[in-house]
C-alpha cells in the first residue's frame, strides 16, 4: 500500500487526507501545532492516523509521497529533511487533480484572485453548468474531489499551491497581475515569486488557454519570456491587442480565434478599474466555455459585492463608508484610491511588508484630505505621506479610527479603510479588521 504523509491539518491537509484514504493510500497526518477537534473527529471517523504538536521524522521519512500544505515554508526542519531524503512532494492541487476528469479553471495572481474566482464561478453556475468552487475559498479542492461530482472546477490558486506541482495543467489558466507580496517566503527575491506564479502554465498543452493581464508590465514580460504551450489571450485596457480582450465604451470586447464578441458591463455593480480587469478575465472564461452572452450579461448584474473588498458599508449623514480591509498591499490600495470619486478620509496602516508608497503619492495628493493611521508603528506612513497630506492622526483601535475619520469628513466625502498592510498587529486577520470597521460604523 502506498504511504502518504500529509503535512498540516488545515483545509488542504484535511481534504487531501480524506481523498487519499478514499484512493486506498495509507495516510498519516502530521501537524506541528494543535489540530482542530472537529478535524480530529473526522479523521477518527475515516480511520486516518494523525499526530499534533510534533513531526515524527522517522515515520514521515518512511512515506512514498508527501503532501505539503501551502502554509508550511521550505525552511522548517521537517521540509529540509524531506528534501534531503528525496521523497516526492506534491501540493494539494497536484494530488487532487489526478483523481478528477473535470475541466479545471485555475486563477492566480497577487491581487484579485478571490474576486475573479467568485465571478467566474457565478457566471458559469448561473448558466446552468455543474461547477465546483474551491481553493482558498471554502472547502479544499481535494475534499470536493473526494466528495462530489462536478463537470468543472473553478480554483483560486496561491503561489504556494503552485510550488509543488509536477503535471497540474488547468484547461484555462488566469493570471490577474504580479506585484510584490509574500516576498518573505521567496527569500525576498521578486523573480522567484514571479516564476512561482508562472508555474500555472508550465504544464499546459496547446489546446488549453492562458488569460493574462497584459497591462501589467511585469506579467506581460514574464509571459514573453515563458515557454508556455497554451494559447495566450491578453486582457486589459490597451485596445491594440488582437487576439485579445479589452474594455472600452462600457463594453468588454473579445477577439479570439473562437469568438468576436461585445458584452455590455453597464449593469456590473463592482466599482473600480481593477474590477473591470477581473470582469474581462471572467467574461472571457465564460465565452471560452460557450456561455451565452445573454446569460453573462444577466449574471454580471446579479453579482454583488464581496465582503472586505471595496465593500460599501453605509452612508451616514451623506458620508459613505467603504471597507477594503482585504487590501493588504500597495497595489490593492492603489485601485481603491483610484476608484474614489470625491474627497477621502483614508484609514491606513498595520504591519508593513516592505511597502513602497511612492506610486500612491499622486492619488493621495489628489483625493485624500486626511489620513487616519491605524497601526502600532506608523512612522513610515507619516514620513511618506506628510509631504502631501496636512492632516494625519495616529490611532490604535478601530473604534477610535472610525470616530476620528467621521469627525474629519464632510458631507459627500468617503471614509475608506484600505490599509495596504497586514492586520496582525492589532487584529486576528483581515476579516476581523473589516468586521470591526463595519461594527464601528454601524455604532456611530
Ligand atoms: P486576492 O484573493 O488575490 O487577495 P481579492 O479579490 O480578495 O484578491 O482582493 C484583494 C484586494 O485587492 C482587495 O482590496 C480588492 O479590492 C483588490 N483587488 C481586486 N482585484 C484586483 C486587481 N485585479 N488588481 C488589483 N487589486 C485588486
Amino acid at each position: 500500500m502506498k504511504k502518504i504523509v500529509v503535512l498540516g491539518a488545515g483545509e488542504s491537509g484535511k481534504g487531501t487526507a480524506l481523498l487519499a484514504k478514499k484512493q486506498g493510500y495509507s495516510v498519516f497526518v502530521s501537524d506541528s501545532g494543535p489540530i482542530d477537534s472537529q478535524i480530529k473527529q473526522l479523521f477518527e471517523k475515516h480511520q486516518i492516523e494523525w499526530e499534533e504538536n510534533q513531526h515524527s521524522l522517522n515515520r514521515i521519512l518512511g512515506a512514498n509521497l508527501i503532501m505539503k500544505s501551502p502554509g508550511i515554508p521550505e525552511r522548517v526542519e521537517v521540509m529540509r529533511e524531506i528534501r534531503k531524503a528525496g521523497i516526492q512532494v506534491q501540493s494539494e492541487i497536484e494530488f487532487a487533480s489526478q483523481y478528477t476528469s473535470a475541466k479545471i479553471i485555475g486563477i492566480t495572481g497577487s491581487n484579485g484572485k478571490t474576486t475573479t474566482t467568485l465571478l467566474i464561478h457565478h457566471l458559469l453556475k448561473e448558466s446552468g453548468l455543474n461547477v465546483g468552487l474551491a481553493g482558498n475559498i471554502g472547502k479544499s479542492f481535494a475534499q470536493l474531489v473526494a466528495e462530489e461530482e462536478y463537470q468543472l472546477f473553478v480554483l483560486e490558486i496561491s503561489s504556494f499551491q503552485l510550488d509543488d506541482i509536477h503535471s497540474f495543467a488547468p484547461e484555462i489558466g488566469v493570471i490577474t497581475n504580479i506585484t510584490p507580496d509574500h516576498l518573505d517566503r521567496y527569500n525576498d527575491d521578486f523573480s522567484t515569486y514571479i516564476a512561482s506564479k508562472m508555474r500555472i502554465t508550465s504544464f499546459q498543452k496547446k489546446n488549453q488557454f492562458l488569460l493574462f493581464n497584459s497591462d501589467d508590465p511585469v506579467l506581460d514580460n514574464a509571459i514573453k519570456e515563458s515557454q508556455t504551450n497554451a494559447q495566450k489571450i491578453p486582457f486589459g485596457f490597451d485596445q491594440n491587442k488582437i487576439p485579445g480582450v479589452h474594455y472600452s465604451d462600457k463594453k468588454i470586447h473579445i477577439h479570439t480565434n473562437k469568438s468576436n464578441d461585445m458584452i455590455s458591463t453597464s449593469q456590473f455593480s463592482l466599482q473600480g478599474r481593477h474590477n473591470l480587469l477581473n470582469a474581462m478575465a471572467a467574461v472571457s472564461v465564460a465565452r471560452l466555455l460557450d456561455v451565452s452572452k445573454d446569460s453573462i450579461r444577466e449574471s454580471l448584474f446579479s453579482f454583488t459585492s464581496i465582503p472586505h473588498r471595496l465593500e460599501k458599508v453605509l452612508k451616514i449623514q451623506h458620508i459613505t463608508y467603504i471597507n477594503d480591509s482585504k487590501a493588504t498591499n500597495v497595489n490593492a490600495t492603489f485601485y481603491a484610491l483610484e476608484s474614489m470619486e470625491g474627497q477621502t478620509v483614508w484609514i491606513v496602516g498595520g504591519v508593513d511588508k516592505g511597502n513602497d508608497y511612492d506610486c500612491l503619492l499622486p492619488l493621495v495628493r489628489e483625493k485624500v484630505k486626511a489620513i487616519v493611521c491605524l497601526g502600532l508603528d506608523n512612522e513610515k506612513l507619516i514620513e511618506s505621506f506628510s509631504p502631501v497630506v496636512d492632516l494625519m492622526v495616529e490611532t490604535t483601535s478601530m473604534k477610535e479610527a472610525v470616530s476620528i475619520a467621521r469627525d474629519l469628513a464632510d458631507k459627500k466625502d468617503t471614509v475608506l479603510l484600505s490599509p495596504a498592510c497586514s492586520s496582525f498587529d492589532l487584529f486576528d486577520n483581515y476579516e476581523d479588521r473589516g468586521n470591526q470597521f463595519k461594527e464601528a460604523v454601524k455604532n456611530l
